[in-house]
Parts: structure tokens; C-alpha cells; sequence
């Protein structure tokens, strides 16, 4: 067996190409590139406008099963179809999401893929990289001082400080920042209030930065935020204390997409990571919508398992940017598939193939899901040293037996070589005439709307409101927010709402505890469990094994 070494010494063997050459290789001149360095670079937002007469390139969306906690190696597959696609002389482009540092310092595990599938200089890429999510802390941060201050002055908005609901955000794991109080120390020192801080990926500003597909647009969604409510329920808006533009401003840089490239040298853009829970959970528009326009094949992810990440693309970010899939690429791994079977985490590194087949019903949902959307799935098992032959047989046996396209990829263990097949087999389904057709109608009420994903995703009965959801109906609708789609917050780990319900629960309704209207996003969220919106660290962060050489080199990043 062959022994891989670890990431980050794969990463710094690479050779990297300069970071305009691997523009000039895509058609981007010089002077729309902005390099940060030798190899990041970001790209102008004019190129979209240049090139809107020119025809679009494929959009090919990787998502996956219920993953394990480990994850069930998204980002590396995604990273691998890009240089899969480019070793067979397609032009194709990776567009992923950014890293944030809490999760980076707090549990080991980036999001740069992994192996010979990897998006460089990862070092870099997970941790401050260009700044965008500096940018968006100071955005969401400098509203907060707004608003406080519009408070201190005599609040003329007739703001309820009991009703705030805009708080704080910063890129770190800091469990004792969840909830504060602000304001405090006398007149001088603003009006106290309840607050608390989020990590900032969880900002709306992140997910606005994702959604909007210029300047205009970005400007336009940040002024319908909801700050907060009034002594008379009244909500009150970014537009009500005219700091829309101020937002935008610090905002201009962080909404071009990032280009990097990975170990193979395929360019990657690299924009935006907003949650996968409260919020969609998938790389920009603008930087999906670029790479169409300069790669022929776009390989571009979404956020935890299909029933979440891939529903949210299809129903929020599709929407908002006009872009079609062709094709739905479904991560398998035999451990996930054996852990949906009943096998106990310990043991998943024995063969067992009672609990993979008993396993397979969690894959056949998802496939049944992506062609509800009218887009062929295909399922890539990424394979891991401990899968057994006999393993992988059967399960690639089972899926063409259901008459779906499976490929085994090694990517992670030989880059691009290993992914050869299952680009072609991707090409092959891609080409195929498909219709694309999101889940719902906006016309839809959002009761009607979370239903739809509930039974037809997710498989469940039905869905229970609670009294305090119900109530919030309401007023969502009475406020003209029932158009808009719907984003489910729900455990990543199963199709219900219960993390324990693996493989494919049966005969079970979801529970909607709570609804918040992100309007400047522009969507409902669904709250069906605690969603924690500020992580702690762990007993042992992977911090404690971080540090940096005396030539510069980080050490223990993974
Ligand atoms: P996801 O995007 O699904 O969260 P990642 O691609 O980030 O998953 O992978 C999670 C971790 O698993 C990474 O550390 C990666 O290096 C590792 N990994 C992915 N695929 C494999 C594989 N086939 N064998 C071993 N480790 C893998």
C-alpha cells in the first residue's frame, strides 16, 4: 500500500504556475487580474460583462450522501473532476468556496480538498487568504456601530433595543462571545443592550455576497436587511439608516472571485463560503457565473449532503443567478454507506458488506432526488485505502443495476489520473438533454414551500409548526416576504431532522421550531433544531500543532 503523505507536505511540493499565467491560459489578459501575491489573484467583474454575449460552459455539481463527520471528501472530488477533466484536454474550471478560520484553527480539516486533489497555495487559502472574510466582518461589524451609535444619538428610528437582531461577527471559534451585553459603562459609553457574536460566515452579508450578481445587485440586497424592529413591530431596514453605500464600499474587493490553482495547475476560483444551515452554502454566483464564461466544464460544490446543499442550489442559487446543472455528481464512500447500514464508527474500516447494502437506500434517495430536479446523477465512489474490492464491487454492481452511472475514483490518492473515467462518464451525462426544473414555485406559500422539500427530499410525512413558528408565518407573509424561497436548517447527518434517523428513515415529520426572514439574501429560513451559529473549540484545536519556520513555511496546517 502506498503511503500518502500529508496535505500539506503534497502542497508545498507542487510547483506552482504564476498566478497570470493560469489567467492567460483561461483568455484573461493582465489587466483584469489584481494578484495578491505571486499566485492568488482576483478577477475583475468586468470580464461577466465582456463576455455576456459568450456562450456558457457546463455547470457540473458535485454533492453526496449523508456524510459521516468526517465528510465524505466533497472538496477533493470536486478539486479532482477539475484536473480529471483538464488531463483528458477539457477545458474545465474548479469553483469552490473560502475557508473560515475557526473551523481551520478548531478541528483538523480545511477545505482545500485533500491528497493529490487540492486547490494551492493552501496555506494561504486557509487562512487569511485575499481578505474577503476580514472584509465581510468589517462590513457586518461597521453596521453594528451604526446602528449604536444611531441608538446613542437619540434613536429617531424608534428602534427597540429588545429587538435587535443584527449583532456581531468575527472568523473564530470563541464560544464565550455567543452572547453578550453591550453598552455598558454609563451615558458616554451607548445604550446598553443584549448582543452576542457569530461566526462571520454566518453573516447575511455572506450569503448576500453569494447570491448578488454585481455591485448593483449587492448594494440593492444589502438595503433590505432587517436590522431590527420597532416599538410598534414595525421592521426597520439598512435602507432606514441610508448605510447601504458605506456597505458596499467595503465590500467592493471581497466580490471579485479569488483565482488560485490546484496541484495540476487547473485554475480554481475560489469566492464566498456562507453556511451550509441558515444560510445556502455554496461559492458565489459571480464566480460560478465567470467560470462558465471562461472554462468549458464548470465543477463547482455544494454544502453538506444533497437533501440540504444540493436543494439550496437548485432552489436558492440557481434562482438568483440563472444557472442550470447539467449534471449532479453524488459523492459515495463505502464508510458512509456502511455507518447508514448500522455499522458502528469503530468498525468502518472492516468489511461489511451486510450493513453497505443495507446502506444503499440513503444513496437511492438522493438519486431519486436529483432527477425530481430533471438532471441526470452520477455517483462517484470515492474510494479510501481501507475499501475492500469485494466492497466496491458490489456496490458499483448495485448502481448499474439501478440503471445509474457510477465510476470509482481514486483522486485523492493520484490526482487527475485517478478521476479519468469518471470525467468521461460526467461528459457523457452532461451532453445528454436534460430539463432543469427547481422543486417548487415561489407563488407557493412558504408552508407549502417547506412541505414540498420535506416529503419530496427528505421523505418525511409531513411538517409540525410550532406556535411560535406559526405565529411567525404570519408576519412574514404580512410583510411581504412569502415569495421568496425557503432555506432549511436541518442536521447534515440525516434525511430527518433527528441526527440519530441514518440511512433512509421512513414514516417521520420534521419539526419547524423557528422562521427568520434573511431579506437582503432573500430567503426564509426554517429552523428545525438548535443551529449553532457561533462553534467552540475543540478539547484539543488543531492550533496546538501550528506554527511557522524560520523561512516562512507554516507548519502543521493539516
Ligand atoms: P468534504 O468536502 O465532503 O467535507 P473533503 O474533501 O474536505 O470533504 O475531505 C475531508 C477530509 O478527508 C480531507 O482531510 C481529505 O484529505 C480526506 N479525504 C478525502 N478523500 C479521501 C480519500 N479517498 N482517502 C483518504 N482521505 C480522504
Amino acid at each position: 500500500m502506498n503511503v500518502i503523505p500529508s496535505d500539506i507536505d503534497i502542497a508545498q511540493q507542487a510547483k506552482l504556475e504564476k498566478i497570470t499565467k493560469i489567467a492567460h491560459g483561461l483568455g484573461v489578459d493582465e489587466e483584469f487580474v489584481a494578484p495578491y501575491g505571486h499566485y492568488k489573484g482576483k478577477l475583475s467583474l468586468e470580464l461577466l460583462h465582456n463576455a455576456s454575449g459568450k456562450k456558457d460552459g457546463k455547470i457540473i455539481l458535485v454533492t453526496a450522501i449523508n456524510p459521516t463527520p468526517a465528510g465524505e471528501g466533497k472538496s477533493t472530488m470536486t478539486v479532482g473532476l477539475g484536473q480529471a477533466l483538464n488531463h483528458i484536454g477539457k477545458k474545465a474550471v474548479v469553483a469552490i468556496r473560502e475557508p473560515s478560520l475557526g473551523p481551520t484553527m478548531g478541528m483538523k480539516g480545511g477545505a482545500c480538498g485533500g491528497g493529490y486533489s487540492q486547490v494551492v497555495p493552501m496555506e494561504d487559502i486557509n487562512l487569511h487568504f485575499t481578505g474577503d472574510i476580514h472584509a465581510i466582518t468589517t462590513a457586518h461589524n461597521a453596521l453594528t456601530a451604526l446602528i449604536d451609535n444611531h441608538i446613542h444619538r437619540g434613536n429617531e428610528l424608534g428602534l427597540d433595543v429588545r429587538k435587535l437582531t443584527w449583532k456581531r461577527v468575527m472568523d473564530m471559534n470563541d464560544r464565550s462571545l455567543r452572547h453578550i451585553v453591550a453598552g455598558l459603562g454609563g451615558p458616554l459609553q451607548g445604550v446598553p443592550h443584549e448582543s452576542g457574536f457569530d461566526i462571520t460566515v454566518a453573516s447575511e452579508i455572506m450569503a448576500i455576497l453569494c447570491l448578488a450578481d454585481g455591485i448593483n445587485d449587492l448594494r440593492s440586497r444589502l438595503k433590505k436587511m432587517v436590522i431590527g424592529y420597532t416599538f410598534h413591530d414595525e421592521p426597520l431596514t439598512v435602507a432606514d439608516l441610508e448605510v447601504e453605500g458605506a456597505l458596499t464600499l467595503l465590500l467592493k474587493d471581497a466580490m471579485m472571485p479569488n483565482l488560485v490553482q490546484t496541484l495540476e495547475n487547473t485554475p480554481a476560483l475560489i469566492h464566498g463560503g456562507p453556511f451550509a444551515n441558515i444560510a445556502h452554502g455554496c461559492n458565489s454566483v459571480v464566480a460560478t457565473k465567470m467560470a462558465a464564461k471562461l472554462g468549458d466544464y464548470v465543477v463547482t460544490e455544494a454544502g453538506f449532503g444533497a437533501d440540504l446543499g444540493a436543494e439550496k442550489f437548485m432552489n436558492i442559487k440557481s434562482r438568483a443567478g440563472n444557472i442550470k446543472p447539467s449534471v449532479v455528481v453524488i459523492v459515495a464512500t463505502i464508510r458512509a454507506l456502511k455507518m447508514h447500514g448500522g455499522a458502528a464508527k469503530a468498525d468502518l474500516k472492516q468489511e461489511n458488506l451486510h450493513a453497505l447494502e443495507k446502506g444503499f437506500e440513503n444513496l437511492d434517495k438522493h438519486i431519486e432526488s436529483i432527477r425530481a430536479f430533471g438532471l441526470p446523477p452520477v455517483v462517484a465512489v470515492n474510494r479510501f485505502t481501507h475499501d475492500t474490492e469485494e466492497e466496491i464491487n458490489v456496490l458499483m454492481k448495485y448502481c448499474r443495476q439501478k440503471g445509474v452511472a457510477v465510476e470509482l475514483a481514486e483522486v485523492w490518492e493520484k490526482g487527475g489520473a485517478g478521476g479519468v473515467k469518471l470525467a468521461e462518464k460526467i461528459i457523457q451525462a452532461a451532453d445528454e438533454p436534460s430539463v432543469f426544473t427547481p422543486l417548487y414555485d415561489l407563488e407557493l406559500t412558504i408552508e407549502a414551500k417547506i412541505n414540498k422539500i420535506a416529503k419530496e427530499i427528505y421523505g418525511a410525512d409531513g411538517v409540525d409548526f410550532s406556535v411560535e413558528a406559526k405565529k411567525q408565518l404570519e408576519r412574514i407573509t404580512d410583510s411581504g416576504w412569502g415569495t421568496l424561497p425557503v432555506c432549511m436548517a436541518k442536521t447534515q447527518y440525516s434525511l430527518s431532522d433527528d441526527a440519530s434517523k441514518i440511512g433512509r428513515p421512513r414514516n417521520f415529520r420534521i419539526t419547524v421550531r423557528e422562521l427568520r426572514v434573511s431579506a437582503g439574501a432573500g430567503f426564509v429560513v426554517a429552523l428545525t433544531g438548535n443551529v449553532m451559529t457561533m462553534p467552540g473549540l475543540p478539547k484539543r484545536p488543531g492550533a496546538l500543532d501550528m506554527d511557522v519556520s524560520e523561512d516562512g513555511n507554516a507548519v502543521g496546517l493539516f
